[in-house]
């Protein structure tokens, strides 16, 4: 089993600056009929601090590399995303440890104590139309590799447009959020998906 240091987990987090950097504007979009077209840009101000400041400290432990994007992301944005994003990755680095490497299997087991606080604090389920919604498919399809949680929380997205949001800022819309695929759970995917990126450099 491949082995992922503190510099895969720093991979991981400028591979989604990137991508969030490339998709912002499409995140902004499918923002605007449900939201208040602002998805894209808070992300991208969130994980542009994160690169900045991994750049900065050089956190040594994969763990490290997490609680300080966690905290960029809580620290920078203002929107529902910037705290939920923040404690998926401070509460998965914390499940790491102080660890010099961990294993894919332990890195499941601590993006699934990552996701289950994001629904505490959220409160959202499976099937609320938010980014649980990419999150919760992508850590049951990490067993299979990066690939396939990455397919997941593709899907995942995907599968948000039919539903109505019964959280956040969508679901004031009622029925009228409905046929419209949900920002954050796009967001998710493309986390999830620079996994793979990440492992393949
Ligand atoms: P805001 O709605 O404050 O403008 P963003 O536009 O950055 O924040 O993020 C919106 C996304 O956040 C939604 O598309 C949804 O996926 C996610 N979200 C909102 N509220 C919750 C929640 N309670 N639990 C999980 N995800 C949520
Ligand atoms: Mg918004
Ligand atoms: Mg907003």
């Amino acid at each position: 089993d491949p082995v992922l240091d503190a510099d895969f987990f720093r991979r991981w987090m400028t591979a989604t600056a990137s991508s969030v950097d490339r998709e912002a504007d499409r995140l902004t979009a499918l923002d605007s009929p449900i939201g208040d077209a602002d998805h894209g840009s808070n992300l991208r101000r969130g994980f542009t601090a994160v690169s900045a400041a991994l750049e900065k400290e050089a956190p040594e432990t994969p763990g490290a590399v997490l609680v300080l994007a966690g905290r960029q992301l809580i620290s920078t944005v203002g929107g529902a995303s910037g705290p939920l994003y923040g404690t998926l990755l401070r509460r998965t680095g914390k499940a790491l440890g102080d660890a010099a490497e961990v294993d894919e299997e332990g890195f499941a087991e601590a993006l699934r104590a990552g996701v289950d606080a994001v629904m505490q604090l959220g409160g959202a389920a499976p099937g609320d139309k938010t980014m649980i919604d990419a999150l919760v498919p992508a850590v049951d399809a990490l067993p299979d590799g990066f690939g396939a949680a990455r397919a997941a929380a593709e899907q995942g997205a995907e599968a948000t447009t039919p539903l109505q949001a019964r959280k956040g800022r969508a679901s004031y819309l009622g029925e009228r959020s409905i046929g419209h695929q949900d920002p954050g759970a796009t967001s998710a995917a493309l986390l999830i998906a620079a996994l793979a990126d990440a492992g393949a450099e």
